[in-house]
């Protein structure tokens, strides 16, 4: 092999293993969420299905009737199945993550998104599988009541969000 055909070896070596790096650091880079507030205590197992990190911002007084609190989310993480009697309104401030109303079908949630959940409505709202999720909560009208828990997400059900994915 003559002089100059190992050293273009050589550079495409190099440039491969360059190219695996940036991929690398790009992966790594996806499953990172920025964190504006605190990220708290890891939330109670009876209430969240994997890494949930829910932190109170603004308990409710007596001129604000709203509860603002922020919740971190790792990739796989999610609510249990619940209600807010006066509805709630979800600021994702960063991440991919998913949120269902019960009977329909599961929405995509990401960074910059503004969502809505009715009053009494049944729904779960937490990460995609591989990336977390940043996301305010405010819930208006807290002497209607703040939250009633039920039963966990199962696997399936949150594994239905693979098929809208794939569309
Ligand atoms: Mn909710």
């Amino acid at each position: 092999m003559k002089i100059t055909q190992i050293t273009l070896v050589m550079m495409f070596t190099a440039m491969l293993f360059a190219c695996n790096q940036t991929k690398e650091k790009m992966d790594d880079k996806k499953q990172e969420v920025e964190a504006i507030f605190p990220k708290g205590e890891k939330g109670s197992k009876d209430l969240f299905t994997g890494n949930a990190y829910p932190t109170p911002l603004l308990n409710a007084d007596s001129v604000y009737n709203t509860l603002i609190g922020n919740v971190y989310f790792e990739p796989g993480a999610r609510s249990n199945w619940h209600i807010h009697p006066s509805g709630q309104i979800l600021i994702i401030t960063d991440g991919v993550g998913y949120h269902q109303i019960e009977g329909k079908p599961i929405e995509i949630i990401k960074k910059g998104d503004v969502i809505k959940c009715p009053p009494n409505v049944r729904h779960w709202h937490g990460a995609s599988q591989d990336v977390g999720l940043q996301q305010l909560y405010v819930i208006p009208d807290t002497e209607k009541g703040i939250v009633k828990w039920y039963e966990a997400v199962t696997d399936d059900q949150y594994s239905a969000s693979n098929l809208k994915n794939e569309k």
